[in-house]
């Protein structure tokens, strides 16, 4: 569903991905871990057309992402392709992003109205269905400023799964949350992870990691440092950089 091979990105000097090769396989959870700055958002930001790859090459479902390939030449992508590329890949982020002044269902349900995906009843239908997967279907005309911060983010995983993803991005999902509300949010993605669910999570959650995840990526200083079987790399870990992260957050 994702691979990237030797991508680098940088912002003027600042080399912040360094030939970055991975791939996620459909239906599979990659967990993406590593110091502050060591460009997991960027990476994450490339796949989802938030930034553009200088070099290498990163492809989603086998279609490149950002530029399109005429003979061996390469040409930035229109915007609007770029935009209905990104249609098929939904993300979360460490703020929830909902639009205060919609309630949870109008939250849901606004980007599918945008694209006209359905008849008004239909899309609500959907949405209710959706709201009631994240455990909040009684809450669907809450305003967001009315709901904790757990039950936001859960909005905010209905709302990204509205558009029918092939790809779930989640960058840091649990991170501004009080701790007894991570749960909450880890269970649904839990439970979307084995819906079969394609998923790259950024995270410090090294639990969820170990139970959900198929793959543990490891960066730092913007080059995979050591990646493999999650429970694996935690028990074992190679590389004295992983071994000191770890120390850090387990
Ligand atoms: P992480 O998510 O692992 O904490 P980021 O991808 O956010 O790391 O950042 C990696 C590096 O890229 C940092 O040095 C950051 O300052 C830099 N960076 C990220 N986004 C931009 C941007 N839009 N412009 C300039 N520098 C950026
Ligand atoms: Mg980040």
């Amino acid at each position: 569903m994702v691979q990237a091979e030797g991508v680098s990105k940088s912002f003027g000097s600042n080399l912040v991905l360094k030939s970055i090769s991975l791939e996620v396989q459909r239906g599979e959870v990659l967990c993406l871990v590593g110091p502050s700055g060591s460009g997991k958002s960027t990476f994450l930001r490339c796949i989802n057309h938030l930034e553009t790859v200088n070099a290498g090459r990163l492809t989603v479902d086998g279609v490149l992402v950002g530029y399109r390939q005429k003979g061996d030449k390469l040409y930035e992508m229109h915007p609007r392709e770029a935009a209905a590329q990104r249609r098929d890949i939904g993300m979360v982020f460490q703020r929830f992003n909902l639009f205060p002044h919609m309630t949870a269902l109008e939250n849901v349900m606004v980007a599918p109205t945008l694209l006209k995906k359905g008849t008004k009843a239909e899309l609500k239908s959907r949405a209710m269905e959706l709201l009631a997967r994240v455990g909040l279907a009684e809450r669907h005309d809450y305003y967001p400023a009315h709901l904790s911060g757990g039950q936001q983010q859960r909005v905010a995983i209905a709302r990204a799964l509205a558009m029918d993803p092939k790809l779930m991005l989640f960058d840091e999902p649990t991170s501004a949350l009080d701790p007894e509300l991570v749960g909450e949010v880890l269970d649904v993605m839990k439970g979307l992870a084995e819906s079969g669910m394609t998923m790259i999570v950024v995270t410090h959650e090294m639990g969820f990691a170990r139970e959900v995840a198929d793959k543990l990526v490891f960066m730092d200083g913007g080059v995979v440092v050591e990646s493999g079987d999650p429970a694996e790399v935690l028990a074992n870990p190679k590389r004295e950089r992983t071994k000191a992260f770890l120390s850090k957050v387990l």
